[in-house]
């Protein structure tokens, strides 16, 4: 009925993000939380990665701010379909995304990380004839190799993040 249909549309803003329509980070870590609890019953493993465009204010700043935003909607169909169906994908922040791996070790984590980030770096990605070049940095944390808490898997991933743009950006480092 239409009740219903208006509720789920309501559910539906409350968990995505309007301008890459991926999830949204409140989603992400409510998820998370959850799929620990299961992944921590069934023995199953889980990784997060935390990726963030690499000079991204430089991209607003020679193109524009809609070629940003179109280059925001390119990044995210990429992730997802170079995920599975099963896998979250979100926009934690600004230029910044949050993915959780179901049922992933630690090992393929980091090679699925590099898959996205070969995908996004080959990606033509244009904006009114205009070629937008955008890389990714990609930081791995894994349940149960580096914590069995959301927080802390959220926290690692970021630090490892991190350590991908010290150690020269476009690039993916495993906690
Ligand atoms: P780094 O490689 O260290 O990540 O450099 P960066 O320039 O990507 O990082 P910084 O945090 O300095 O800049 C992020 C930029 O992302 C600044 C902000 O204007 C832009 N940004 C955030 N959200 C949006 C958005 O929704 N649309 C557009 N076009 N730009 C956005
Ligand atoms: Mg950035
Ligand atoms: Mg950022």
């Amino acid at each position: 009925c239409i009740r219903d249909r208006e509720n789920n549309r309501l559910y539906e803003i409350s968990v995505s993000d309007g301008l890459t329509n991926l999830y949204n980070r409140r989603y992400l870590e409510q998820r998370l939380s959850k799929e620990l609890s299961y992944a921590k019953r069934f023995r199953k493993p889980l990784t997060v990665l935390m990726t963030d465009i690499d000079f991204f204010k430089k991209v607003n700043d020679t193109y524009g701010h809609q070629a940003g935003d179109h280059a925001l909607r390119k990044v995210s169909e990429i992730l997802t379909e170079e995920l599975r169906e099963y896998d979250v994908v979100a926009r934690y922040g600004g230029e910044e995304f949050a993915i959780m791996l179901l049922a992933t070790p630690r090992s393929r984590g980091a090679s699925t990380a590099e898959r996205l980030r070969r995908s996004v770096e080959q990606a033509e990605i244009t904006f009114r004839g205009q070629n937008i070049p955008v890389t990714l940095s990609i930081g791995v944390a894994s349940f149960p190799e580096d914590a069995d808490e959301s927080d802390a898997l959220v926290g690692l991933a970021d630090k490892a993040l991190y350590r991908a743009k010290r150690n020269g950006r476009n690039c993916v480092e495993v906690e």
